[in-house]
């Protein structure tokens, strides 16, 4: 869910100049103060001037009345004095409210008026004091998060072994030990990388005399499949059925691209980046030991190879409606309809058990698979040799150092705009946390989780559950039969929080790491063997019934999810922290923190995707015709809101299309938090106010949410994010789910028609 921007990158369709002109220079409390004694003075006087004439009256009248406002001005001062009192006694100044202020205040640009630009308001002076940092293509608060987190798992990784150490949590650490050793990593080189080569027949474009192997494309790429847990020309994968969520089936897909999307290869506008693309490929088969001025020649079929893969690929876009691009299908009829890739032969170099002809697969978009065919059957099998292999080298080589580090910073500079490497011991902690992330999730929750935070956001999610049941009730567009569904799925919407209980368990957690052997100073073979051990892990599945409760994300990182196989809704330990939630923060905080990510994550499961599934996790249509055209046209609303907000950066607008469930997950998200928020205000009263910062509780709510998305983005940074993600850039994360919110609009008194409030508004959930 994560993403972040740049300071003003953002159009809108009228920015009304008045808001801004008639704000006065007087600070809000002061200035509200004048006005009040001024009006009381000037209408009395006014009154008595006219009644009467004579001098001597008009002086006993003066007199009088000089007396009277002397009076009044004792009333209204000690009136304001006492409010001060009273405000004061209101105020929070513990430590951790005064420092929870100035970090909200410090970040804001109160020079700009709320209801015009609340990203700027939010965001503005956080974004002017933080520089994209030289290794890095963007900058965000919610990066600042992730970056101290990996400060923390360095710590634990780089504990030294101790008693409370594991198999498991030592193998976590001697990986991690293996990665920052660079003296090993030199001395072994890339001949890991060249004996993998060796064994699947060769890299053409550095092998002498290169003779096609033995075994053939599908089994090379079923071998890669198995043994590298890579997925080239096509993806493939163990999981459970969309439309049987409890069996494992074989399921594929299209590959992922080498370049982040399809435009990269496709539009003229990133001619740069396929050069630099090239230019990568052919300097790291230099260093294998290819000719140069051949290397280039004959890898520039690679890339024209892969423009073909990427034209074949169906634009993201296009992929949203999972009930349309599903394909269940047996490998007989698979190979009637693409009758020249040998089905039996790839799945039987994936898998150990028997497969026949019977077996059936899950196909996501069939038409690009019949496209790949065509695509084989005409490409020279050199050319496919020497573009699989690049793929896995590509893969592998990124975790070399030296020479091969120095060419993907180069192509890496082209391709995100970054301008050095990053720190050795970020990436370790990176690598080490996403292939074994149960072990290092094992060490970070010993000492740096609150447990308490896991009862608050249990209880947190009842009542934004409660919320969205609540304004389902409300919403007019909904059939009740279809709303008692849907009702029913939100009810049975699982919670995990945390962690999974097996890391705790210190048998448990060994068990689950007993097949992967880790060494302390081959770092390149322990990737290798982490490669082959997920792949069999997720093979593995076949044939075994799904089990529901087994988490597959791990618990340090700083994110969270919903599953729509499970209707499960997942926020690990690593979100459960400031800026998202604290135990310190007033409610306000929280709800607008971790509160929204929560009602986000339970409108996934109504989103354009999750809406197919059924509270088992079931692809099935369960709701009632004029009610999905209903909803439809509420999505399209959203479609085009966002479809209009423009990134200056790259001029270009964000894919409405593409960014759809997110964006209604945000819209809805908003909305149920702060429902509950209000909900619990008023079970338990308004909390004392933050100190300095003179804003009431449900502003706070706003700010807080608006600030998680402060941040900038490199131009290469946006375009990738604009063509590849399912996620609008930060800042519109917070204008477009604010403008639809009257209760923003009613917290900073936005007038209809400002920015921030206009008059048509999009509203799903
Ligand atoms: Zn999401």
């Amino acid at each position: 869910m994560c993403d972040s921007e740049k300071e003003d990158p953002w159009n809108y369709s009228s920015a009304k100049n008045g808001y801004l002109n008639s704000k006065s220079e007087v600070p809000e409390s002061s200035r509200k103060a004048v006005v009040e004694i001024t009006r009381t003075g000037t209408k009395t006087v006014v009154v008595h001037d006219r009644k009467y004439e004579k001098e001597k009256f008009l002086l006993a009248v003066i007199l009088a009345l000089a007396i009277f406002c002397g009076i009044l001005l004792t009333m209204v001062f000690n009136k304001k004095n006492q409010s001060c009192i009273e405000k004061k006694k209101r105020m929070c100044l513990t430590e951790e409210c005064v420092r929870t202020a100035s970090s909200l205040l410090s970040a804001m640009d109160r020079s700009v008026d709320p209801c015009v630009d609340f990203f700027q308001y939010a965001c503005g002076t956080w974004n002017k004091k933080h520089l994209i940092p030289e290794d890095k293509s963007s900058i965000s608060t919610f990066e600042v998060m992730a970056d101290q987190l990996q400060v923390v798992l360095k710590g634990v990784l780089e504990e030294p072994m101790n008693l409370q150490d594991n198999e498991a949590t030592r193998k976590a650490k001697t990986f991690y030990n293996s990665c920052m050793d660079l003296r090993n990593i030199r001395k072994i080189g890339d001949k890991p990388i060249r004996d993998v080569l060796s064994q699947l027949g060769g890299w053409p474009v550095i092998t002498k005399n290169w003779k096609s192997p033995t075994f053939s494309i599908e089994v090379l790429i079923g071998l890669i499949r198995s043994h590298y847990n890579e997925g080239f020309l096509i993806e493939q994968w163990v999981g459970p059925d969309d439309k049987n969520s409890s069996l494992n089936i074989i399921q594929m897909d299209q590959t992922a691209l080498a370049l982040p999307s399809r435009d990269y290869y496709l539009k003229p506008s990133s001619k740069g980046d396929l050069i630099a693309y090239h230019k990568y490929m052919t300097n790291i088969a230099i260093l294998l030991g290819a000719n140069a001025s051949s290397a280039s020649e004959e890898l520039l079929k690679v890339v024209e190879f892969e423009k073909q893969i990427a034209n074949a690929s169906i634009p993201e876009q296009d992929r949203h409606d999972t009930s349309l691009i599903y394909k269940k299908i047996s490998l007989r009829e698979l190979g009637k309809i693409v009758p020249r890739i040998n089905w039996l032969e790839y799945f039987r170099s994936i898998f150990d058990i028997a497969i026949n002809e019977d077996e059936y697969v899950v196909a996501y978009g069939l038409p690009y698979f019949i496209e790949l065919d065509k695509l084989l059957a005409s490409t020279d099998k050199r050319v496919i040799h020497n573009y699989i292999l690049w793929r896995l080298i590509m893969s592998l080589s990124s975790h070399l150092i030296d020479d091969y580090q120095r060419e993907r910073v180069e192509f890496r500079k082209i391709l995100q705009g970054v301008l050095s490497e990053r720190n050795r011991w970020s990436q370790c902690v990176e690598w080490t946390n996403k292939k074994m992330g149960m072990a290092v999730g094992a060490l970070y929750i010993r000492d740096h989780f609150n447990h308490e935070s896991k009862e608050t956001a249990l209880e947190m999610i009842h009542t934004i559950r409660e919320a969205f049941n609540e304004l389902l009730a409300e919403n007019h567009w909904m059939d009740d039969e279809t709303r008692a569904v849907a009702k029913e799925k939100a009810n049975a919407m699982n919670e995990r929080i945390g962690y999974p209980k097996m890391i705790t368990d210190k048998e448990e957690l060994c068990k689950e790491y007993e097949s992967l052997s880790i060494s302390n100073h081959e770092f390149m073979n322990n990737i290798l063997n982490i490669m082959k051990f997920e792949a069999k892990q997720n093979l593995d599945k076949l044939r075994l019934t799904v089990d529901k409760t087994k988490w597959s994300t791990e618990p340090a990182v700083v994110n969270a999810f919903y599953n729509p196989n499970k209707n499960d809704i997942v926020f690990p330990a690593g979100i459960l922290q400031p800026l998202f939630y604290s135990q310190h923060f007033p409610k306000s905080l929280n709800y607008g923190g971790i509160g929204v990510v929560i009602g986000h994550e339970i409108t996934h499961g109504f989103d354009d995707k999750g809406r197919q599934f059924d509270k088992d996790g079931n692809m099935m249509q369960w709701w009632n015709n004029i009610t999905i055209r209903a909803f439809r046209d509420r999505t399209q609303c959203i479609i085009d809101q966002y479809s209009r907000y423009k990134i200056d950066e790259v001029g270009l607008y964000v894919n409405g299309r593409m960014t759809q469930g997110e964006n209604i997950a945000d819209n809805g998200g908003l909305k149920q938090s702060f429902r509950a928020f209000r909900k619990w205000v008023s079970q338990y009263g308004e909390e004392p106010d933050l100190p300095g910062l003179n804003i009431t509780q449900d502003q706070l709510f706003f700010l807080n949410y608006a600030q998680i998305w402060c941040g900038s983005m490199r131009p290469e940074d946006a375009l990738t994010k604009v063509r590849s993600s399912v996620h609008s850039p930060g800042p519109i994360r917070v204008l477009g789910p604010l403008s639809n919110s009257k209760d923003f609009a009613e917290a900073y008194h936005c007038p209809v028609g400002s920015p921030m409030n206009p008059t048509s508004k999009c509203s799903v959930w």
